[in-house]
């Protein structure tokens, strides 16, 4: 089999907002191949970056653009065309947007050979630890108690086990992070998870000071205190609690992973698997975490097609937990799948048809694509 075909397809909703949704526009990877199977994987980039580094042109034998790597590649040697294309973009690429795109090329990749041998991706990945996965409902904190009560309460009522509450207000008054903290626990109750999201506002000794409190009230686990690169924080802050911590949305490839597990001492690791390497690199990072016996759980906040790809993933390794379900409503995440995925019982089913197990909305894609 041969790749004939790759595509970067931006879609883009008429109205966007400043704020931390990942579904007001998307980069959707289309791949085709000479047998006629055709693969879809998601970036979670500047779309605009990110199609470019699918379509520039070869500059010099470390400057390529990624169509010119992939066509004519059989997408089975899918760990050769990783490493080409990883040291194809050296120069510019390495771990950043490069790495962003490559991770949609990946999906497809494997959404393809799982198509061509009639297997859904994570029988290929590596089994069926689960066929189902807890979620948690992840949304935005709201600026007030009362809101926090409505919204942690609505989502238990619709059957979450765990919510997810983050940014917002938080990161800058430890002391009012502390009590919306408290009342979304208070809300949910013992059998309910909440995790906190701090979007990095801390200083080392503010997340001392909360992380203190949060293992006292229940909180689950306190997510991203700090930018990215305060790895001595965050060993600092693992070592001086039992509350876990959790970080890595944000970083690309396994050797900053390498740096999470075993520098910063993370409990949960958070590989995107749309920006981090794709299925490919998320399952040496999961692996690499369960080494350390540690977490990995996938962060997710785009459409369906990265929470199929992140359902597959949790399903075939035997160290994850949880998957990221965003509760934001928008066109894109209700449209873009023919059959959006649905929380039953404060779970969700892992796709069970050949590759990712989705269908893209042909419908959708053309409202929402910039290409018309
Ligand atoms: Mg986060």
């Amino acid at each position: 089999m041969k790749i004939t075909h790759v595509e970067g397809i931006i879609l883009r909703l008429p109205v966007r907002q400043a704020v931390a949704d990942g579904t007001q526009d998307d980069l959707l990877i289309r791949i085709e191949t000479d047998e006629g199977i055709v693969g879809y994987g998601e970036v979670d980039t500047s779309p605009e970056v990110g199609k470019a580094v699918i379509d520039a042109e070869m500059s010099h034998g470390t400057c390529y653009g990624l169509r010119e790597i992939l066509i004519g590649q059989d997408p089975f040697d899918i760990e050769q065309i990783w490493q080409l294309m990883y040291r194809k973009t050296n120069y510019y690429g390495r771990l950043g947007v490069v790495m962003h795109a490559m991770s949609g090329v990946d999906m497809a990749l494997w959404d393809i050979l799982g198509k061509a041998v009639g297997k859904p991706v994570h029988k290929m990945l590596g089994g069926s630890y689960c066929s189902d996965v807890r979620a948690y409902a992840s949304m935005l904190m709201p600026e007030s108690a009362s809101e926090v009560r409505e919204v942690v309460s609505r989502y238990v009522r619709e059957g979450f086990t765990a919510v997810k509450l983050g940014y917002g207000p938080l990161g800058s008054d430890v002391s009012r992070d502390i009590e919306l903290a408290a009342v979304a626990k208070e809300t949910a109750g013992r059998d309910v998870e909440v995790m906190i999201d701090i979007g990095h506002g801390y200083t080392l000794k503010m997340a001392m000071q909360a992380a203190r409190e949060f293992e006292d009230i229940g909180i689950y686990w306190m997510e991203e205190p700090f930018p990215p690169e305060a790895i001595e924080d965050y060993q600092r802050l693992a070592d001086s609690t039992a509350l876990r911590i959790a970080a890595g949305e944000q970083d690309v490839g396994r050797w900053t992973f390498r740096r999470l597990i075993w520098e910063a001492h993370l409990d949960i690791v958070q590989p995107d698997i749309s920006r981090v390497g794709g299925l490919t690199e998320a399952k040496r990072i999961a692996y690499m975490a369960h080494e350390a016996n540690r977490v990995c759980v996938p962060h997710a906040f785009r459409t369906g097609v990265l929470v199929a790809s992140c359902l597959h993933l949790i399903a075939a390794i035997p160290n994850s937990a949880f998957l990221e379900f965003s509760v934001t409503d928008s066109a894109l995440r209700r449209e873009l799948l023919t059959e959006p995925f649905k929380v039953v019982k404060g779970r969700v089913a892992v796709p069970t048809e050949p590759g990712l197990g989705i269908e893209i909305n042909p419908d959708t894609v053309k409202s929402y694509s910039l290409r018309k």
